[in-house]
Formats: C-alpha cells, sequence, structure tokens
C-alpha cells in the first residue's frame, strides 16, 4: 500500500497538481495531504484548516484516488466525515497522549472509516500499542500502523532515527495490522529515502507513506524531505518487493537446513552467555572478598579493544560490537551486583562462594 501526497496542503493548485502527477505515476494508492498541522512552535504555518477538504474531495473526483489526513481532535474527525475523507491517519505528536486518543476513539465508535496509527515520538512501544487499542476498542476494524521514527536528543544523521527493534516488536505483537514506513519523516532529508524504504520493505513492512509535492523547495512544511512527483516514481521504481513467506508448494529444504544451523548457533550463543555469567558471579565474589569496585575501566577497555578487534576481522560493524559488548558487560555488572550487595553471601573464598550464589539467584 503506497500512500503518496504532500506533508500540507497548501492551495488548491498545489494539491491538485500533486494528485494529477502522482496519480499520472501510477504508483500511488492514496493521496494524502496534512490539512491541520500540529508543530512543534507556534508561529510556523499550522495548516490551511478545513478549506483544504473541498481541496481533497476534488482530488477524488479527477484522480479516483482515496483521500487521507491526520486528525488530532474530535471535530477534525467531524470534518473529515462531512468532506468524504476516505482514511484517517493519528500523528506521531497525538499518539504519545491518551487523552487525545481516547477523544478520536470515541469519535469514531458506530464510524466506519480505515485509521492508521502512527508511532508516538518517543520510543515507547507501549503507548504506540495503547493507541492503537483505544481505536480498537472503539470498533474500528480497519487499522494500520505508521512507523516514523523516534525522536532523540543527540544529533543524528536521521530526523527520527528508525529504532527498527520498536516496528519489528508491533509486527510481532499485531501480525495481522499493516504496518506501513513513512521514511519521509524518518529521514527528514531526500537523500536516505531508497535506503530506509527499502531496508522497511526486506523487514517485511507492507507499504510506505512518502511525502511528495510539485515544488518540495518551496513547501510550507518539510520542505527538505519531500519529492517530485516524478522523483517519487523514480524511488518506486528503484525498490525491491519481497515477499514474507514463500509459496507453500515450494519445498525450500535449503532454508530449512540453514534455519537448522541458525537454531544451533543460537542455542549455542545462549549457552555461552550462561557459562559467561557462572564466572562473572565467582568475579563478583572476588570483588566482594577483595573490596574492589563491580567497574574496572581499564578492563573494560582491553574487553572493547579485544572485541573490536576481532569482531572487525570477522565482518561486524564496530556499531554492532559496540551495542553487543554493552549489553554483556550490563548484565554482568547486574550479577555483580547482586553478588556484592546481597547480604546472603557470606563467603571468604572462591569455593564456598558457588553455595551462596546459587542462594542470590533462587531469591
Ligand atoms: C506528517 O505526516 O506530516 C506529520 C506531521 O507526521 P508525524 O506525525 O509523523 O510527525
Ligand atoms: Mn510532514
Amino acid at each position: 500500500m503506497i500512500i503518496s501526497g504532500p506533508c500540507s496542503a497548501e492551495s488548491e493548485l498545489q494539491v491538485l497538481e500533486t494528485a494529477r502527477q502522482l496519480a499520472a505515476t501510477g504508483k500511488v494508492d492514496i493521496f494524502r495531504a496534512g490539512i491541520w498541522k500540529p508543530r512543534t512552535r507556534p508561529g510556523t504555518f499550522e495548516g490551511v484548516g478545513d478549506v483544504g477538504l473541498p481541496w481533497l474531495r476534488a482530488v477524488k473526483e479527477e484522480t479516483g484516488l482515496p483521500v487521507t489526513v491526520e486528525v488530532a481532535k474530535a471535530v477534525h474527525i467531524d470534518l473529515a466525515l462531512k468532506h468524504g475523507i476516505d482514511v484517517l491517519w493519528i500523528g506521531a505528536r497525538t499518539t504519545v497522549n491518551p487523552f487525545s486518543v481516547q477523544e478520536l476513539a470515541d469519535a469514531l465508535r458506530g464510524v466506519d472509516i480505515p485509521v492508521l496509527v502512527k508511532n508516538p515520538i518517543n520510543a515507547d512501544t507501549e503507548l504506540w500499542i495503547g493507541a492503537l487499542e483505544r481505536i480498537l476498542k472503539a470498533g474500528i476494524r480497519n487499522t494500520g500502523l505508521i512507523h516514523r521514527g523516534f525522536s532523540s536528543y543527540s544529533k543524528n544523521e536521521y530526523r527520527n532515527p528508525p529504532m527498527w527493534q520498536i516496528p519489528i516488536e508491533m509486527k510481532r505483537r499485531f501480525p495481522e495490522i499493516p504496518l506501513l514506513c513513512d521514511p519521509s519523516h524518518i529521514c527528514g532529508n531526500r537523500h536516505l529515502l531508497r535506503d530506509i524504504s527499502q531496508k522497511s520493505i526486506d523487514l517485511g513492512f507492507s507499504g510506505l507513506m512518502v511525502e511528495s509535492h510539485i515544488d518540495p523547495d518551496n513547501a510550507w512544511s518539510d520542505a527538505a524531505q519531500q519529492l517530485k512527483p516524478q522523483d517519487f516514481f523514480h524511488l518506486m521504481e528503484m525498490l525491491v518487493w519481497r515477499r514474507e513467506q514463500l509459496p507453500e508448494t515450494d519445498t525450500h529444504a535449503e532454508l530449512t537446513a540453514l534455519r537448522g544451523l541458525i537454531d544451533q548457533l543460537d542455542d549455542e550463543l545462549v549457552n555461552l552467555l550462561g557459562q559467561r555469567m557462572e564466572i562473572i558471579d565467582k568475579i563478583g565474589v572476588y570483588k566482594k572478598n577483595n573490596n574492589l569496585t563491580i567497574l574496572q575501566t581499564k578492563r573494560w577497555n582491553e574487553i572493547l579493544k579485544r572485541g573490536f578487534a576481532r569482531g572487525e576481522e570477522l565482518g561486524l560493524t564496530r556499531d554492532f560490537l559496540t551495542r553487543y559488548l554493552n549489553a554483556i558487560h550490563l548484565e554482568s555488572i547486574h550479577h555483580q551486583n547482586e553478588v556484592m550487595n546481597s547480604d546472603e553471601v557470606k563467603v571468604s573464598g572462591l569455593n564456598h562462594s558457588e553455595k551462596g550464589i546459587k542462594h542470590v539467584k533462587g531469591q
């Protein structure tokens, strides 16, 4: 499912011309335009408001494309329905607020319209789930999720870093609900769009929402990330869609064998981690008895250096190795914290310690 259109509706001409050119690409299923824009700062363009809704009706009549707008208040839903809008979406700044989402859910009760729920601005899976649940509870049968990345304090190559583990978790929790990617708001620029779009497709997303505009550089909002309709067409042409499942008739013996190997290796990795933690516990006892701190910075630097050297030889990225080693290190610190700060471990040497550790573990 491909949704495209301008970040904001600005004028009848801009909306209609963008829609005509997009429809001509043959790549769009739904036309989007923001009518009410939730902006970070007051005084910036906050959308044309309901005068823009008839422009969308004109798009529908002329191109035959269904149209979608963002709604953030009950009154937006009323107006959108009155003007024949086909699909509604809830923006990231609304999903964060359970009061707002509940107001929308109440207004949707008894209405039959598809609703797409963007992720909240902050990386909180439960908040995203909560918003979806409120909409489902209101009786909306047709829902979808849109991944638009998460706000980050640190400077980043993305406007909203994708943090793929969160949409992957949503797909696992709601396998039946279509998950779309909005590469425009993730990237915040045009040059990363292809990468992010393809990545989402490779992760099994079922569609995209991409912002496009007849004159992106002069757009009234999100100028840096919108595509001209012809560039949107080229982007769509470059993307490779893959299937998540092989047809039932394929024997796919080779894939099954390779997956068997992966399962074995995963088992070994977990066993090794368990063994590593047993030794970590013993070191914890040693540190306790010798009054040493848990964190030994010099030793930690050595571990990182060794890990990077070996890992990079094997083709693992430094970014992955950093996250992996940090995760193991944090778990180790957590283990030693338990060992060292539990009053129940009263041991004087390594040999005695094992009993104490077991005791702690059993708590
Ligand atoms: C938008 O789609 O133009 C928009 C405001 O997006 P988000 O809610 O993801 O910031
Ligand atoms: Mn936008």
